[in-house]
This record gives C-alpha cells, structure tokens and sequence, in this order.
C-alpha cells in the first residue's frame, strides 16, 4: 500500500492518504498534549506502544462483532484503516469517578459507579471540546437519534469487553473515550484509537496509574508505565493463545 499525501497532522498522529480511496494510514507519534493543547511534551516510544496496543484491541473487539476501521498493521507505527467521516464527538465511558467528572460533581477520584455512565462531547478544539447532550447534538446536526443509539450500544459493549480484559491483566479500567465513524454505506464504526493515550488504566492492587495521567499530572515515569500496561497486555493475550492451544 503506497503513503499519498499527508491530510492531517493532530496532536497524535499523521493522516495520510493511499492509492485506494477508501483507505488512510496513521502514523502514530510520540507528541503527548494535554489540557488542550496547553502542556505539550514527548512520551518516547509512545508511538510504538500506542499503534501497538490500539490494534490488539480492536482486533479482539471485531472478534466480539464490534465494526472497527482496523485493516492492517504496516509496521511499527503505522495501521492502514478503513477511511470514515468521524462523527465530531467523543464518546466517554466512565466506571469509577476522575478527571473531569471528579471536578465537575466535587467528588474524590475513584467512586466505583453501580452502572457505567456515558457522555458526548462535542469534537471542537477551538471551544474546549464541550460536553453535550443528545439533543444539542441533534439540533448541531453532528449525528442521527439512531446513530447515537447505535454509539451508545456499541461504546457499552466495548466497556464491558474491555472492562475484562484488563481485569485479566491486573488493570481497573477507570474510563475511556471512544471516537465513531461513518463508512460510506453509512455504517457506524468504531475509529481512532484506544491506548493509554485516551483511557484511565489504575493497577487493581495498589491504584497506580498506567496512563497519560503521568504526563498530565507530572507523577514521572510515564514512559516506564506505557511500557509495563503494554507489557501486561501482551503476557495476558500470550497466556490466553497458550490456554487455546492446551
Ligand atoms: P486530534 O485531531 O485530536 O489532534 P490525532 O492526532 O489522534 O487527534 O489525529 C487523528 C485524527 O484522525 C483525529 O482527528 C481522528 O478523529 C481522525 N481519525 C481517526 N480514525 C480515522 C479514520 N478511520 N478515518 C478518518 N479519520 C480518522
Ligand atoms: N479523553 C481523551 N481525549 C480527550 C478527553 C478525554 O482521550 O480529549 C479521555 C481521558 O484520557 C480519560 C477519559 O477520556 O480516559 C475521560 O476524560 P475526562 O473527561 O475526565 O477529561 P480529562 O480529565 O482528561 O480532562
């Protein structure tokens, strides 16, 4: 697959076009912002770690019947994905309490919720990604009533699936957010990413955090934590193959 031109450059990744008009490669980088884009730093290896994990995962969610734009992994930090209009909202699991929710409700980080919550933010860097509900994303005309709830379907699906495979690697998955796009059937189909990047991932047993926590909260050690949520991912799917095998 020949890299056309670059179409986007985020704050994460580069967008490139391909020979085949329905297909895009990402490039991961090691770039980390936070707060908007106010702190910025690098995360080394961050790339790797990110398209690495992202991959794995989504895979395992196919697998379970969720639509991914996953195709193929080119190399270390580049997948070749199916080319979606992504819905401008980012889509937010919460099963404990933190971060902004924390702040928003004057609550302590780590309440564990009797049921996940699920909230939508409208995609807008240019206002601070607001936080929406469904009828100002209606009026916004950002997405159907019934793509919401296909969204709300699938990114409470992907929550329980992921949900369990951290448990089985020592992991409290904590929150997440999740981004959704449209293929040219018009199909919804989970896009982006999921890595420490956009998830909370606290060690069950003593509650440190595994994710981008560290760079936002300067708690150091962040490359060392990308690298061991990563490690404990793949021990766990190489001990789940092994299982299979027996
Ligand atoms: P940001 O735009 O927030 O800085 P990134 O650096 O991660 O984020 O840039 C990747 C961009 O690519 C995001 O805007 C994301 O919505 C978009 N994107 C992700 N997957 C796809 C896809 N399959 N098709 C089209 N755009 C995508
Ligand atoms: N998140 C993200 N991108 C964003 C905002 C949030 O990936 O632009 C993720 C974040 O990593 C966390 C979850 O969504 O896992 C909930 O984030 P929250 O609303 O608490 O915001 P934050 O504290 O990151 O500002």
């Amino acid at each position: 697959m020949e890299k056309g031109e670059l179409l986007y450059e985020g704050k994460a990744k580069k967008v490139f076009a391909t020979d085949d008009p329905e297909l895009l490669i990402v490039s991961y980088k090691d770039d980390a912002t936070a707060f908007n884009g106010r702190k910025r730093g690098t995360i080394r290896g961050k790339g790797v770690i990110n398209n690495r994990m992202s991959n794995l995962l989504m895979r395992l969610l196919a697998e379970r019947g969720i639509p991914t734009h996953f195709v193929e992994e080119l190399s270390e930090r580049e997948t070749l994905v199916r080319k979606v209009s992504i819905v401008p909202l980012e889509v937010i699991v919460r099963n404990r309490s933190a971060g902004s929710f924390a702040a928003r409700y004057g609550v302590p980080e780590g309440i564990v919720f009797a049921a996940p919550t699920i909230e939508f933010s409208y995609k807008n860097d240019a206002l601070g990604d607001p936080l929406l509900n469904d009828s100002h994303a209606l009026a916004l005309g950002l997405a159907t009533a019934s793509e919401l709830d296909t969204i709300r379907i699938y990114a409470l699906e992907i929550n329980a699936i992921l949900t369990g495979i951290w448990k089985s690697c020592g992991v409290t998955l904590v929150d997440f957010k999740l981004e959704f796009g449209r293929l040219p059937d018009g199909s919804i189909v989970l896009a982006d990413e999921i890595s420490p990047d956009t998830c909370r991932l606290w060690d069950s047993a003593t509650g440190e955090k595994l994710d981008k926590d560290r760079f936002r909260r300067d708690l150091g050690g962040v490359e060392e934590a990308y690298q061991e949520i990563m490690r404990r991912l793949e021990a766990q799917l190489q001990a789940g193959k092994k299982d299979q095998q027996s």
